[in-house]
């Protein structure tokens, strides 16, 4: 599939859920949140058929994200069913980790489970190892889980955990080396991500922004010049550096500053109550969950998807004209 502006689309990224047992300020808002009514959300039916058509249509690659994925009943066989999906070679998790030490079965964990029945690689968000700081920005006293969440990620063996951490001013300049020493001494893959207008909340004020060349410049004040990899790509709009005597990799992802962000944009959205979205910084969505519960055929389904991918815009409104509407906790990060 490829849109207007030469955009081949290959990535889905499917929520399978609104609902998350943390808050991060960045995410949503910290008040009582009202849950999407269980029958607006699909069904993993809905969700594989829907998964299945687009990977009909040139789709190899799934992130399963949410919300947190992981407080989904019944996230384990929906997976297993994913993986299985002929012509789909990618299924990776986005998670907060705090789950994934879960026992689903005797002694099995359901980073395990997850492995087991296929997923590669799990993105955990991480932004802070700073105990009352991650409580802070998260709202729950979870780090704790979260390590150990991690370290049962890499007893199961995926192909690769990789660590996000968003970048706040005020916040993050304190917790770049030691993250970046965490990523090293347990082999994870480190992500640093701008801060996008993705909620209605007030943390989303330029004050809080922290760009992506700050922190290359602070993390050079420690380790020396960094090595640009641009070789190095992980499917997604990180771009890598290298630490200078060391084979690690650190990503930035400038989804606010990079102006050359969107070029290379491979994906759509699926949000949990079945909304298509082609660019996260933009309001278009269209309902792909109305069509496919009025009867629509395969076929219909795809002509719907291709519609969609048609009107994928040339590069994201954050810069311009972007209207926070749904939470990104609604949309799946
Ligand atoms: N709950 C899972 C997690 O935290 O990884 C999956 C969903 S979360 C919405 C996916 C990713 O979106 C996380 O890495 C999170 O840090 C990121 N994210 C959420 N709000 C963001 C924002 N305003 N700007 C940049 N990234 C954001
Ligand atoms: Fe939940 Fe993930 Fe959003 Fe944090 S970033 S509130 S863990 S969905």
């Amino acid at each position: 599939m490829e849109d207007r502006f030469g955009h081949r689309i290959s990535y889905l990224r499917v929520s399978i859920t609104d609902r998350c047992n943390e808050r991060c300020t960045y995410c949503m808002p910290r008040e009582l949140q009202e849950w999407l009514p269980r029958a607006e959300i699909l069904t993993y039916e809905e969700t594989l058929r829907i998964v299945r058509v687009a990977v009909g249509l040139g789709v190899s690659k799934v992130r399963v994200t949410g919300g947190e994925p992981l407080t989904r009943p019944g996230i384990v066989p929906f997976v297993n069913e994913l993986c299985a999906i002929d012509g789909l070679d990618d299924v990776g998790i986005s998670t907060n980790a705090t789950l994934l030490t879960r026992n689903v079965s005797d002694g099995v964990t359901i980073a395990q489970a997850l492995r087991e029945g296929g997923a590669r690689t799990v993105n955990v968000s991480l932004d802070t190892l700073n105990r009352e700081e991650y409580e802070e920005v998260t709202g729950r006293d979870l780090l704790l889980e979260v390590l150990l969440g991690i370290e049962a990620a890499l007893a199961a063996g995926f192909e690769a955990v990789k660590i996000n951490c968003v970048l706040m001013h005020g916040r993050s300049e304190e917790q770049l080396v030691p993250l970046v020493e965490f990523a090293a001494a347990k082999g994870l893959l480190l992500r640093f991500i701008e801060l996008m207008p993705v909620t209605t909340t007030d943390v989303l004020h330029e004050r809080n922004f922290f760009s992506i060349a700050t922190a290359r410049r602070l993390l050079e004040e420690e380790f020396g010049a960094l090595i640009p990899v641009p070789e190095f790509r992980t499917n997604g709009p990180a771009t890598y550096h290298q630490i200078p005597g060391r084979s690690q990799r650190v990503g930035f992802i400038g989804a606010m500053t990079n102006l050359h962000f969107c070029e290379s944009c491979n994906k759509l959205r699926l949000t949990c109550d079945g909304k298509l979205r082609p660019c996260l910084g933009s309001y278009l969505e269209f309902d792909i969950k109305t069509v496919l519960r009025a009867g629509a055929t395969d076929t219909e389904l795809e002509g719907f998807i291709l519609d969609v991918v048609e009107r994928k815009p040339q590069e994201h409104d954050f810069r311009t004209t972007y209207q926070p509407g749904r939470k990104m906790v609604a949309i799946g990060g």
